[in-house]
C-alpha cells in the first residue's frame, strides 16, 4: 500500500470528491479549501516534482486546469477570479508530494494572498537582472 495520500485516492483506498477523471489525471475538492470550490489536479502517476513530470501531462494537466477553471465560473460557486497555485518543493509551501495543482477560486475579501518580502515593491537594477538571467538561461 502506498503511502502518499494522493497515490491511495487514486486507487480508490481513501475517500475524495471527484470533480473529474481521465486515463492520465484526476480532479478533486481539497480537503482543506482555502475558499468553497477549491480543486486539486492531480497527475494519476506519482511524481514528487512538477519538473518531474513529462511535458505531455504538463500540457495535459493544465488544459484540465483550463476546463475546471471553466467550471468553477461557470457555476453558482463564489469566483470573481481564480488562482493557480503549484507549490514545488518544501520551501515552497509543498505538503504532499505528489505533484498538483491548486485551483482556487478567489473574490475581494477572501482573505487568502500572497505574503510578499519586506522591501518588495522596488524596481531592481538591470545589472542584477541580468546576471541571474544569464544563470538561469545558461540552464534552459
Ligand atoms: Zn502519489
Amino acid at each position: 500500500m502506498s503511502s502518499c495520500v494522493f497515490c491511495r485516492i487514486i486507487a480508490g483506498e481513501l475517500p475524495a470528491s471527484v470533480v473529474y477523471e481521465d486515463d492520465q489525471c484526476i480532479v478533486f475538492m481539497d480537503i482543506m479549501p482555502i475558499t468553497d470550490g477549491h480543486l486539486l489536479v492531480v497527475p494519476k502517476e506519482h511524481y514528487p516534482l512538477v519538473i518531474d513530470v513529462p511535458d505531455e501531462l504538463v500540457m495535459h494537466l493544465y488544459k484540465v486546469a483550463k476546463m475546471a477553471n471553466k467550471a468553477i465560473r461557470q457555476s453558482d460557486i463564489r469566483s470573481e477570479g481564480i488562482n493557480y497555485f503549484l507549490a514545488d518543493g518544501v520551501a515552497a509551501g509543498q505538503e504532499v508530494f505528489h505533484s498538483h495543482l491548486h485551483i482556487v477560486p478567489r473574490y475581494r475579501g477572501d482573505g487568502f494572498g500572497l505574503r510578499l518580502p519586506k522591501g518588495y515593491g522596488k524596481i531592481a537594477d538591470r545589472a542584477g537582472l541580468d546576471a541571474h538571467c544569464t544563470i538561469i538561461k545558461q540552464n534552459m
